[in-house]
């Protein structure tokens, strides 16, 4: 699969600076059921790969993916260093040839899967991935206008964090009272779901 130059430097950029913006959002949720550096864990890795996004904006998009998940679990520290390095590394690797919503869509799969194996976790278990498999299924299932159904799906899983309880990670040491407060990987997958979102509509 291949992006325009432009296109490619925009969609790294769009997601980097998404997540900037809003790190002191995600420093509360942390700090809320963990220990408030998921913002300034995900920052510094946005930082790093904003660092290199010349370079990145060159390289074929599969190899792009793949520095840029080298680059996170180089920076970012913390659970979700490894998590979204491995996220984005399984995305390269797994890259289709053409950008068919169905080859996108198996890629993801791929990647969602290298995360369960590497965090040892699954759907249901108060994370990421509780934004990351609602996403994929809307990716798989979408009909008509993709980017608003993935931001719609992101952003209802990202909520539905809210009641549940923590089984995986740090905020699971809470037991029930990780109970009530949204998930701030979830959040950050939101954030990235939402950035990746509006480059496809043209508005970043
Ligand atoms: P740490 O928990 O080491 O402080 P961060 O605060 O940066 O790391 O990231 C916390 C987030 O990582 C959680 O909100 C959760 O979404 C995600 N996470 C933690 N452990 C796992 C796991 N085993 N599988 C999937 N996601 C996880
Ligand atoms: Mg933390």
């Amino acid at each position: 699969m291949v992006l325009e130059r432009a296109v490619q430097r925009r969609l790294i950029k769009a997601v980097a600076d998404r997540v900037i913006v809003h790190a002191a959002e995600l420093v509360e949720l942390d700090q809320a059921i963990g220990d408030g550096d998921h913002g300034l864990n995900m920052q510094r890795g946005c930082e790093a790969v904003l660092a290199e996004i010349d370079a990145y904006a060159e390289m074929p998009l599969d190899e792009a993916l793949k520095a840029v998940g080298m680059a996170l679990v180089r920076s970012v520290g913390g659970a979700s260093g490894p998590l979204y390095g491995t996220l984005f590394m399984a995305l390269g690797k797994s890259l289709p040839a053409d950008a068919s919503r169905e080859g996108m869509a198996q890629a993801f799969a791929a990647a969602v899967e290298a995360v369960k194996a590497r965090g040892k976790s699954d759907v249901g278990q108060k994370t990421m991935l509780d934004v990351l498999v609602p996403v994929l299924q809307a990716l798989h299932e979408a009909r008509g206008d993709l980017p608003a159904q993935l931001r719609a799906a992101a952003q209802a899983a990202a909520a539905a964090t809210v009641p549940m309880r923590a089984t995986r990670g740090r905020a699971s040491f809470l037991g029930e009272r990780s109970i009530g407060h949204m998930d701030p990987g979830a959040r950050s997958s939101e954030l990235i779901v939402q950035a990746v979102a509006d480059v496809m509509e043209g508005k970043a």
